[in-house]
């Protein structure tokens, strides 16, 4: 007899980032939810760094104390003002209008055990060592079938599948969506590396006509080597990488191989190219690495991952919760296959740079660094891209200018703290500017603050704000917002047909 688990609203199959975030999100938005991960042990941390974006949307969840603590215990220097663009120097962090200027320096094993433990706390239901073997979908519920450590069969019934099972996801091969893209052509290598003696610098790279090597101290004794080595870029990711192989690499590049004795990890890693044409199958529903592979260029597939993580999961909880329709569901592709489209473009054009270490490529690299990034607008550019700052859900159509941007954390005057206090509790926020003495009669889902004017530039002199859970305007006013606007936004935000419950405030 399979062990049934009780029905749930959500089946998340991965507890890598993706999952984890998508499961804390969703549970948090009343969904009940279910993770089902095949690993009983941490892996190894692939990701390094957190960027700004993520440091927002954890900081208006109220995560950062953990996080920065957390990254605190690593090294003490964990914040990094000064990031890079396709391995080159120079992308002024310390320059962006927000609360985090700076990447984060946290191991990837330490980011999942506070993603778990923040999933935990909103309810989330995580099973180890539970590795998903298929589903059926009837009507509206989806049956997974699972095997726990011991072979003994676990079922778990839902409305919806989540499919954040890695770059090899068998969630979107047993759903039918295709995987498109190319194999791997070039292969880089990343050590964590124990050295005879004690090498406290900050991040450093080096380039020259036998590679590229990014260095930074991990803390605990270990240091991170990512290496691009000009004679074994082609060298096929299936053969072990060596400490001989670092060992020479570092010394061509860097002249020292810096006493590396030893490795913590050590991976060969590759640059296949490749998306899923859409995100969603009936139930089923792919998040993170899942849709995409890239290289992992300037430290930011992760936090693409958790980013789409946080469209998805707050959808998630409206839906299952009667809130919103199920077609509410289809703007979580809308929304996010453009910016990871956009994305793997910028993964592919940093490639094309990266890896080219002949007389041209490298001249072009030199001119890059010392020529075009230092132009402010071309530094705020290729910031906005990794940091994930330029993201927005902006359509054409959208009456504002601001609809759909990026909504950072700001002072409030009521009720007296910050929007991204007030977020932590709230599922919509409207911010308004002139509301105090004029009372609105508006959905529960729907705090309401006041602030002083002017709003953060990037609200462009708006009067009224709609904010989505998810810390992105719903919709903007230039103009004092009656209710009935702010119902009808609110409506038109999830994707609603129906007129929205109003109850008194
Ligand atoms: C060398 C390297 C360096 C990197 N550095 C960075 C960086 O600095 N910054 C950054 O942002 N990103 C970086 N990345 C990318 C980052 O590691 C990934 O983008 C991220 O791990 C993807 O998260 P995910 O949750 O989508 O998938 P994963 O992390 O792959 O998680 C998927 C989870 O699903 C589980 N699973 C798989 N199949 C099943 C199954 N059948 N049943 C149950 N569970 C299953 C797996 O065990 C796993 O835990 C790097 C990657 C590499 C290779």
């Amino acid at each position: 007899m399979p062990n049934r688990t009780p029905p749930a609203d959500v089946v998340v199959i991965g507890g890598g980032p993706a999952g984890l975030t998508t499961a804390a999100e969703a549970a948090r938005a009343g969904a009940r939810v279910v993770v089902l991960e095949q690993r009983t042990e941490d892996t190894h941390s692939r990701a390094g760094v957190i960027q700004p974006r993520v440091l927002e949307l954890l900081d208006v969840r109220g995560r950062m104390d953990q996080f920065r603590a957390a990254a605190a215990k690593w090294r003490p220097d964990f914040e990094v003002p000064l990031y890079m663009y396709a391995g080159l120097p120079g992308l002024r962090y310390d320059q962006l209008d927000s609360k985090f200027p700076y990447a984060l320096i946290l191991p990837q094993m330490t980011t999942e055990h506070l993603l778990e433990e923040w999933a935990v706390e909103q309810g989330a239901d995580i099973r180890h060592g539970v590795t998903y073997l298929s589903h059926t979908e009837n009507g509206d519920r989806v049956t997974v079938t699972a095997q726990d450590t011991r072979g003994a069969t676990v079922e778990v019934e839902a409305s919806y599948l989540i499919g954040a099972d890695g770059s090899r996801s068998k969630v979107r091969a047993a759903a039918g969506i295709p995987f498109e893209g190319r194999k791997t052509e070039m292969t880089a290598v990343a050590v964590d590396a124990e050295l005879s003696f004690p090498w406290q610098a900050s991040m450093q790279m080096r380039r020259n006509e036998h590679g590229w090597v990014l260095a930074y101290p991990f803390g605990h004794g270990i240091t991170r080597f990512i290496i691009v080595a000009e004679h074994r870029r082609h060298v096929s990711k299936t053969e072990p990488a060596t400490i001989p192989e670092v060992q020479e690499s570092l010394r061509l590049v860097f002249g020292t191989d810096f006493g590396v004795k030893s490795a913590k990890w050590l991976s060969r890693y590759g640059d296949a190219h490749r998306m899923v044409p859409a995100f969603r199958s009936n139930r089923v529903l792919l998040v993170g690495e899942a849709t995409r592979v890239h290289y992992p260029a300037s430290g930011i597939g992760m936090n693409y991952c958790i980013q789409d993580a946080f469209n998805l999961g707050w959808k998630l909880g409206w839906v299952t919760t009667g809130r919103a329709p199920d077609a509410f569901l289809d703007t979580y592709h809308d929304e996010r296959h453009p910016v990871l489209t956009a994305l793997m473009a910028d993964v592919a054009a940093q490639c094309t740079l990266h890896f080219d270490f002949s007389a041209g490529g490298l001249a072009l690299k030199d001119f890059t660094e010392r020529e075009l990034i230092p132009i402010p607008e071309v530094n705020a550019i290729l910031r906005d891209r990794l940091s994930g700052f330029g993201t927005s859900y902006h359509r054409e159509t959208d009456p504002h200018i601001a609809d759909g941007t990026r909504i950072s954390d700001f002072r409030l005057t009521s009720p007296g703290t910050s929007y991204a206090e007030v977020a932590r509790k709230a599922g919509f926020v409207l911010v308004d500017t002139q509301s105090a003495e004029m009372p609105r009669t508006l959905p529960g889902a729907i705090t309401i603050a006041t602030a002083d004017t002017p709003l953060p530039r990037e609200l462009d002199g708006a009067a009224t704000v709609l904010i989505r859970p998810d810390a992105y305007v719903a919709r903007a006013w230039n103009i004092r917002a009656s209710d009935d606007e702010v119902l009808t936004a609110y409506r038109t935000a999830i994707g609603h047909p129906e007129p929205a419950v109003v109850v008194a405030p």
